[in-house]
């Protein structure tokens, strides 16, 4: 290909970030299952040790079946660089360790995934770090809640579970007036369907336990550094402006630039707290990638389809899929994420918290789990699982009340996704 041309999307999904193997010629990215990898000499290993130079030491930092995975995602999302971690919620934590210090805050949209809504609200306090919590409707209502200690706004692009799609322009605005990153988890879209940087990210987060893997066989998180956000403008951030105390007082803001968040993460967060990914869970997540285009395109369709099912049913109260033409966020899904807005949607059942349970009871090509992005259909009533832990009030406000029940529509012939939840309807 000539020099000067970029690679469309589909051709990076396949090939993004992997050559055949130097040593082996073997074309598939090998599984390096590995935990140490050798010195050339003792200067080599000096070099790599204090950032010098790049390299692989230990699994729990970098491995080259994880590398394949992070220039893939990276190149996608359109950012510098990317770290792959043990679990979405792994990435998440990794981000905030970078920015925040005892004392600090950070304004997240209350709209979540639950399990997010979790960690912020209680695990991270535990850190001496404060989730305010936001109406990602409503920009100003961001606005209204920061202050000194604000280190980032977090925000989902298509937010989990209510088929809501995200201002993304106008919280980015609001973000960058205060001198502080954006944050999008970008997992229910993935970046086939929707490009965070191109709206103001600074930073994407991915649970790839979902659609990027796509098969419901592997967990893994992905943080995607933006190279967008100047971590020197100011003493907000000392992990990336200040000398690090691990390294010899470097300053890694200073010396990294536009990779410098992910490189922090990589060697200060990942270092210390661990969390890192499995080769073998990055080999099947990068496989699982290669049909990211084609598989998002039949999720999409097939919601659709589903979707315009479930309007018509007498037994259903209302659908919020951005995807329909008569839903609140049908113009910003036609704005962020043209090509689709998505597989994973809620619908709202006449009969209330009992026909939820009695319709997930029902289904039978329909899986009941707690789990988004497979390649098969899945179904579960939030407010019975998922969204339990929550107070009644907080389900509601995210999206997930008595009579709501979200689906994750997979990849199967539409007809057959239909018949399963035209039959188990007519049992509530
Ligand atoms: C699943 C999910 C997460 C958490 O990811 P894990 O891989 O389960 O840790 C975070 N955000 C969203 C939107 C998710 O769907």
């Amino acid at each position: 290909m000539p020099e000067d041309h970029q690679p469309k999307f589909a051709t990076v999904a396949v090939h993004g970030g992997a050559a055949p193997d130097p040593t082996t010629n073997a074309r598939a990215t090998p599984i390096y299952q590995t935990t140490s990898f050798t010195f050339d000499d003792a200067g080599h290993a000096a070099d790599l040790f204090n950032l010098e130079q790049f390299g692989n030491i230990y699994t729990r930092i970098m491995n080259p079946t994880q590398n394949v995975l992070e220039e893939r995602i990276a190149t996608l999302e359109g950012g510098t660089a990317a770290l792959a971690t043990a679990s979405g919620h792994a990435a998440q934590l990794l981000v905030m360790h970078a920015l925040m210090s005892p004392g600090d805050e950070f304004i997240a949209a209350k709209q979540l995934y639950g399990g997010s809504l979790n960690q912020f609200g209680h695990s991270f306090k535990k850190f001496g770090w404060t989730a305010r919590f936001a109406d990602c409707n409503d920009p100003d209502s961001f606005k209204a809640l920061i202050n000194d200690k604000t280190k980032a706004i977090f925000i989902e692009s298509i937010a989990n579970p209510g088929g809501i799609v995200t201002d993304m322009e106008s919280i980015s605005k609001i973000a960058k007036e205060a001198g502080i990153p954006l944050i999008v988890d970008n997992t229910l879209a993935t970046p086939y369907l929707c490009q965070p940087k191109q709206f103001g990210a600074d930073v994407i987060v991915h649970s790839m336990t979902k659609f990027l893997g796509g098969h419901g066989n592997s967990l893994g998180g992905i943080l995607v550094d933006c190279g967008t956000f100047d971590w020197m403008a100011s003493d907000k951030f000392p992990t990336l402006s200040a000398p690090c105390p691990g390294y010899h007082g470097k300053v890694l803001g200073e010396m990294f630039g536009p990779m410098a968040l992910a490189i922090a993460c990589r060697v200060v967060g990942l270092r210390d707290l661990g969390p890192c990914i499995s080769p073998f869970n990055a080999f099947l997540i990068a496989t699982g990638m290669e049909t990211l285009p084609l598989r998002m395109r039949q999720h999409t369709e097939n919601a659709l389809h589903v979707a315009r099912f479930l309007k018509n049913h007498e037994k259903v109260a209302w659908v919020s899929y951005a995807g329909l033409s008569d839903s609140p966020y049908h113009e910003r899904a036609k704005r962020y994420c043209f090509k689709g807005a998505g597989a994973v949607f809620t619908f709202g059942l006449k009969g209330g918290f009992d026909a939820g349970v009695k319709l997930v009871n029902s289904v039978e090509l329909f899986s009941h789990l707690a789990n988004v992005g497979d390649t098969r259909s899945l179904i579960i009533h939030p407010a019975s699982t998922t969204h339990s832990q929550l107070t009644p009030d907080e389900r509601t406000a995210a999206g997930a009340g008595d009579d709501v029940v979200r689906l994750s529509v997979g990849i199967e012939d539409a007809h057959d996704i239909i018949l399963d939840l035209e039959r188990s309807l007519d049992k509530i």
